[in-house]
């Protein structure tokens, strides 16, 4: 095959253990997923049962992964970049219409990660009623450590999910208090699209969002699955 100019490399990430690696295909996000952190961004707390997760995506370039010290541009156009911690799910399996019960098995491993956002931007869109893609799918606004597969880590329910910049603890949950849960977001994200091997999805931040510097130093950690180091360039 013949093309206009060189495809873009694809996207990867490394695996625990592994000489291999995981190619990323897409990356979605679900929002709110946390109560606490819900309500730290001002949504009303939900009285009724929980409301149907929604989803945002990254374009699967945005994404800078791997093990060491993570180098991240501070992106233009923001005076408001936020941190949110989360944990990746990696997919190794697809499907549309997945059931709860049958959606572990399509996941490959889990990785620590940051959705980044710049949060003025985002203000601005929800204001206004416009789409959120400028405030969280930018140039390297998804952060990745490696995957730890399911042979190595289980399924985590529960476990600390935390952040700290410059030494300072500033996110902190746990996996436990997630409002949907990992199989849950699956079989719901897989009555919109056709989840697909390689697939990412992001599975929300808990309370402490906060804004970051260039020279930031970050650590973050998930129990069970690893961490991830970044600075912010
Ligand atoms: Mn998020």
């Amino acid at each position: 095959m013949n093309y206009v100019f060189n495809p873009h490399p694809v996207t990867s990430l490394p695996i625990v253990g592994s000489d291999v690696r995981f190619p990323v295909r897409r990356i979605f996000c679900v929002g709110r997923n946390y109560a606490e952190h819900a309500r730290e961004m001002g949504a009303a707390d939900q009285a009724e049962g929980r409301e149907p997760p929604f989803f945002f995506t990254k374009p699967a370039d945005a994404l800078v992964g791997g093990d060491g010290e993570l180098a991240v541009k501070y992106p233009p156009l923001t005076r408001n970049l936020h941190h949110e911690i989360e944990m990746v799910v990696a997919l190794g399996a697809g499907g549309e219409n997945v059931s709860a019960e049958a959606a572990p098995g399509l996941i490959f491993g889990y990785a620590v990660g940051l959705d980044l956002t710049r949060r003025d931007i985002q203000a601005r869109a929800k204001e206004k009623s416009h789409p959120w893609d400028m405030s969280k799918g930018f140039d390297q606004s998804a952060v990745a450590g490696a995957i730890s597969p399911v042979a190595a880590s289980g399924h985590p329910t529960g476990g600390r999910v935390w952040l700290k910049v410059n030494g300072q603890l500033r996110q902190q949950g746990d996996l436990a208090d997630m409002m949907w849960k990992v199989p849950e977001i699956i079989a719901n994200l897989s009555t919109l699209v056709r989840l697909e091997p390689g697939d990412l999805i992001y599975s929300g931040t808990p309370a402490g969002v906060g804004p970051l510097l260039v020279g930031d130093v970050l650590e973050a950690g998930v129990d069970g699955i690893g961490g991830l180091r970044a600075r912010i360039t």
